[in-house]
């Protein structure tokens, strides 16, 4: 083995989508804020993602040129511009070709099977030819960059820049996995005669996918949640890919993100009501009342107020609260629900609001100030989904003393520290199963707390605000496996011990 060097890896990070440039879900919040965390716990990190026109002009005028390029895809040559933007001190590099990224959205086109393998090969070539983007680990995300371990190892295998490097993927939610007929194994990826490769893209007799390529080709697998991690084995999570799971379950991880904790933040955030902290509860029930006001419910401090945030979709557990909305209201609780998603449950809670009058308000929209407004004016927020990689309102509502009542699935699990009270330990409370009775009764027993014990109630609020979802602690966790790709770099700062 090569003599030990102490230095900072260098970490490429790849990413269909990253804050403040682009965004669709959780995937654009952790590739704006990870690396980041990542360049504080002592890596030297770039990130790459398309040049989208879609990106605000403000960004894309800021753009500095750095090279260009032809892409081989199979029998076509395509142009490929590399432009670099550093934005709060960590650099972005964009992929530039105008005839697959200037559309009016980031997905759901004809051609996504070739615009990805694009994107996923300019990157390989952009490690070759642009000496700022070589790198010792290259981290892909998500199947828009899943083809890009593949052709690293099928196509890159013998060129210098790429002997060392090492790939890591992961899985941010396995639903989306990006799957193709057949054809673009010869039309696009060029990959037809390379029987390794065919026989692993394939999923069904005439779909390739390429979230199973990356799977079966990178060094590392992670996902988003210790929990995640181990339900993506079992045949009702994983989405036809657990056997996959199962095999590769030796370099598979789950680390839990962390939320962006200067935004979120309840004593200093400019967008509530009154600020508080967890030394000082006393302005979160003037947060209520305002919240209450808006949102035209009665302003009464007694009732529990129950708030729920996010995509109105299956995934979410929304059929189990449909089911107990009477019961929950016949205890006098509060319900306010902001959200947009299936016109089904949106109509249900917008029948809701209409029929429980001045206690249950639901806001069909997508309102991120307001959803601050909620998360610091609730008592309890509901989340029972179905499956859920990692999510983020968990934590969020925590982070403002709004305690959680989570079904103990992948990060929800992992994440809520169920209320014991023989100890009063615990952040919030949990149910286990997709049962509407048991969430509805999870749910009441929290009021009961709330009614019945405000002792108990307030240390379980200083409880959950106190605890650390920082992204530095996932930051750390990414950094012991970057080097245990590379053990001849000695980590050049351990932030965990400072
Ligand atoms: P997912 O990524 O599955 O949608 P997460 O809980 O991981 O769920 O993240 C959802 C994020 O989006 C949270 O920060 C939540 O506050 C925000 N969000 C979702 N829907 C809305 C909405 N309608 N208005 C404002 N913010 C929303």
């Amino acid at each position: 083995m090569a003599d030990s060097v102490r230095r900072k890896l260098k970490i490429l990070f790849a990413a269909s989508e990253a804050v403040p440039f682009a965004k669709t879900g959780g995937l654009g919040d952790v590739a704006g804020s990870l690396p980041r965390a990542l360049k504080h716990a002592g890596a030297k990190v770039a990130v790459i993602m398309p040049k989208y026109s879609t990106i605000p002009a403000e960004f894309q005028d800021q753009m500095k040129h750095v090279a260009d390029f032809y892409v081989p895809l199979s029998w076509r040559s395509v142009y490929c511009g590399i432009e670099k933007l550093t934005y709060r001190g960590l650099d972005f590099y964009f992929v530039d070709n105008e005839a697959y990224f200037k559309r009016d959205g980031l997905y759901g086109y004809f051609d996504d099977g070739e615009r990805f393998a694009f994107f996923s090969k300019a990157i390989c070539e952009a490690i070759v030819k642009v000496p700022e983007l070589q790198c010792d680990v290259l981290h892909c995300n998500d199947w828009q960059t899943a083809m890009a371990p593949v052709f690293i190892r099928e196509f890159y295998n013998q060129i210098p820049a790429c002997q060392n490097v090492k790939t890591i993927f992961t899985v941010h939610n396995v639903k989306f996995q990006g799957q193709f007929s057949d054809n673009v194994l010869n039309d696009v990826l060029g990959l037809a005669d390379v029987p390794a490769a065919r026989d692993q893209l394939y999923c069904a007799p005439q779909a390739i996918n390429y979230m199973k390529g990356a799977l079966l080709y990178s060094d590392m697998i992670t996902t988003v949640s210790p929990s995640y991690a181990n339900e993506l084995q079992m045949p009702f999570y994983g989405e036809g890919l657990d056997g996959i799971f199962r095999r590769r379950a030796g370099q598979l991880r789950g680390i839990l993100n962390g939320i962006d904790t200067t935004e979120w933040n309840p004593k200093t955030d400019p967008l509530i009501a009154q600020n508080y902290s967890a030394d000082d509860l006393e302005g979160k029930a003037e947060d209520k009342r305002a919240i209450q006001e808006e949102m035209g419910l009665a302003q009464d401090p007694t009732r529990p107020l129950v708030a729920m945030v996010g995509r109105l979709t299956k995934q979410k557990g929304l059929d189990l609260v449909r089911y107990s909305m009477n019961a929950i209201m016949a205890r006098g609780v509060q319900v306010m629900v902001l959200g947009t998603g299936d016109k089904d449950y949106e109509d249900s809670f917008k029948y809701f609001d209409w029929k429980y009058g001045n206690q249950m308000s639901a806001k069909i929209a997508f309102d991120g100030k307001l959803a601050h407004r909620m998360y610091a004016g609730a008592d309890l927020f509901l989340m029972p989904s179905e499956f859920e990689p990692c999510g983020l309102s968990q934590m969020i509502s925590m982070r403002y003393g709004t305690l959680p009542v989570v079904r103990e699935t992948g990060g929800l699990q992992d994440s809520v520290q169920a209320y014991n009270q023989f100890t009063g330990e615990g952040t919030g409370f949990r149910f286990a199963n997709m049962n509407a009775d048991e969430m509805a009764s999870c749910l009441l027993n929290a009021c009961e707390v709330f009614w019945t014990n405000q002792e108990a109630w307030h240390q379980l609020q200083v409880q959950a605000m106190n605890e650390d979802f920082s992204w530095r602690r996932a930051a750390n966790e990414y950094m012991d496996i970057y080097h245990s790709l590379h053990p001849e770099v000695i980590r050049y700062n351990k932030r965990r011990d400072i």
